[in-house]
């Protein structure tokens, strides 16, 4: 499967560009937000690819004033669809900004290079290397080798400023994975808040449990925004993430029912996608990945996640590929 590009950012503030990838139903296609002002930029998060930052690249000089260029881009977490495309900032200068946490779970992220190899090695014929193929053998090797780390790190909360664009960097991990952060943007009612939130597909989380996903999602709310930029998917209205926040309390629930009931994880997570499948979202299968850190939680199990058997966890649970071309008649 090929993959299109936005043709352009979308303005949702004078200062505020979003480059919105149609990332629906599969993995890896982020949205990145640029923040501009008369003589400074800052983006946040940047593409799995070198090659879609370089056509992200190529948009914002649409935007850019004349001689302003990007000199710092933000991290919301270490995920690599949110942080490949670092470099080819940091080669021009520009800090990377981002958590002490995401800092250190970075580093425990399959490398660029690993992972391009682990979908190229994976077996076709089995379930982990089928959906593997599906999702990010169309990312090729990246176009990086290793991922570039945040240059400059925080706890808590970091205050930016974009000329006179005010800008709040706002720790709320561990959530999605160990150090997620939401960047708010006050005087624009902007709120991006990376993937603690994931618009018409069904989310993933590496760290959770629901409970603190829900604890982030509410903590996007608090900052009273006009817009949500999600993670993935088109932008939000308050009363659209307000609706997600009930959604994950309600299939945190019916987990939680499952477990108490005494069901095994395969049968826990087969009941959850049968009960909470919203048929407009993508990745239903994601909602076992969902379950079995919601288990670990209930099992009071510590041992450290296992990224690549969560997704074959999914991909175990995951429907047939759709057909691309029809079969002959026989
Ligand atoms: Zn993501």
């Amino acid at each position: 499967m090929s993959i299109e590009p936005p043709r352009s950012l979308r303005a949702l503030t004078p200062a505020v560009h979003a480059w919105l990838p149609d990332g629906h139903d599969t993995w890896g296609l982020a949205n990145c937000i640029l923040i501009t002002d008369q003589d400074s930029a800052l983006l946040v998060d940047t593409p799995y690819t070198t090659d879609l930052t370089r056509h992200l690249l190529n948009l914002t000089a649409e935007v850019l004033p004349p001689g302003v260029a990007i000199t710092t881009v933000v991290n919301t977490h270490g995920n690599g669809d949110h942080s490949y495309g670092n470099g080819v900032f940091t080669a021009a200068g520009a800090e990377v900004v981002s958590t002490d946490a995401n800092s250190e779970h970075l580093c425990k992220e399959p490398s660029p290079a690993q992972l391009a190899r682990l979908v190229a090695e994976s077996d076709p014929d089995t379930p982990l290397g089928a959906y593997l193929h599906r999702h990010f053998s169309r990312y090729g090797d990246f176009g990086v080798s290793e991922a570039v780390p945040p240059t400059r790190t925080f706890n808590g909360r970091l205050d930016l400023a974009v000329g006179g664009v005010a800008v709040e960097l706002i720790e709320v991990g561990p959530a999605h994975t160990a150090g997620d952060l939401i960047v708010n943007l006050p005087g624009e009612g902007v709120v991006c808040s990376g993937d603690v939130i994931f618009c018409e597909d069904h989310p993933v989380h590496w760290a959770g449990p629901l409970d603190e996903i829900h604890r982030a999602v509410q903590r996007v709310l608090a900052c009273e925004p006009r817009i949500i930029v999600p993670g993935h998917g088109p932008v939000m209205t308050p009363a659209d993430v307000a609706a997600n926040a009930e959604y994950l309390l309600r299939i945190r629930d019916r987990i939680h029912a499952s477990h108490a009931a005494g069901h095994p994880l395969a049968q826990a997570a087969a009941e959850l996608i049968a009960a909470e499948t919203n048929p407009r979202w993508g990745l239903t299968e994601r909602l076992a990945i969902l379950t079995a850190l919601e288990y670990r939680v209930l099992d009071a199990d510590t041992s450290p996640v296992d990224m690549i058997s969560l997704v074959d966890l999914a991909a175990r649970h995951a429907a047939p590929a759709p057909q691309t071309a029809k079969s002959p008649a026989l």
